[in-house]
Order: structure tokens, then C-alpha cells, then sequence
């Protein structure tokens, strides 16, 4: 079970603008919203963030264990999943896995995404029955 609830896009891309901020200028963007392709070359995860537009990756300008730390505890408060990498971080604002399906229907149309299979989405059910 998660322990708290995916974030929006809107929800995602302020938080990212918070993030960009607390460390402007000691950091770089490296990968974003991805396409299917995109994400292949990146040799991106099947399940990747960054195909919904739910995820960006920062590389630190000077590799520095007290800012890595530092960024990691802030992504955290912002309520980001975060994985951390030797070269910088990654954030994303959905858990791990499959995508909870009720998320795809509200936002995930227009993403590269939109095209996966159903493997994909979790919490795949019909509730015509309830
Ligand atoms: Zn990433």
C-alpha cells in the first residue's frame, strides 16, 4: 500500500518549480518527459515517470555529498518519490510501479503513455458492480 496519494500534474510541476528554485544554480535538469523512444534511449524503466511526465532527473554541477543530501531531504518534504543516484536524483510524483488506474483516466491522456498496455495500470477493476 502506498502511504499517500500520487500527486497531480499541476500538483507535480509546482512542486518541481520549488525544487528548481532551493537549488538554482548548483544543479541541471537531465531528462524530463519522455517519449516511448526517448525513454528507451535513456534505457529508462518499462514502467518510467517520465513516459506520464511525472518525473525529472537533476544532476548535481558539483558532485558534493552535503548538497546530494540536502536536495534528497527537500524532495522528500516536497513529497516527491526520490531515488538517488551516484550522478544526481530522480524525482517522481507517483509511486513505484504500476500506474493506479483511476490516475491514467483523470490525467494520463495526451502522455506518450496513453499507448501502454494494461499491464501498465493498477487497480485495473470495473466498479459497475458497486
Ligand atoms: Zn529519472
Amino acid at each position: 500500500m502506498p502511504d499517500r496519494m500520487p500527486m497531480s500534474p499541476a500538483e507535480f510541476d509546482a512542486a518541481v518549480r520549488r525544487f528548481e528554485q532551493r537549488f538554482a544554480g548548483t544543479m541541471h535538469q537531465t531528462s524530463g518527459t519522455r517519449s516511448i523512444k526517448g525513454n528507451a534511449d535513456a534505457k529508462g524503466h518499462e514502467f518510467s515517470k517520465h513516459l506520464y511526465g511525472m518525473a525529472a532527473d537533476y544532476i548535481l554541477t558539483t558532485p558534493n555529498v552535503v548538497a546530494h543530501n540536502s536536495m534528497m531531504r527537500f524532495a522528500a518534504r516536497l513529497g516527491f518519490w526520490v531515488k538517488r543516484y551516484d550522478w544526481g536524483i530522480h524525482l517522481q510524483g507517483l509511486p513505484t510501479g504500476p500506474i493506479p488506474y483511476w490516475w491514467w483516466v483523470k490525467y494520463g491522456e495526451g502522455h506518450a503513455a496513453e499507448k501502454v498496455g494494461a499491464e501498465h495500470l493498477g487497480e485495473l477493476v470495473r466498479s459497475d458492480a458497486v
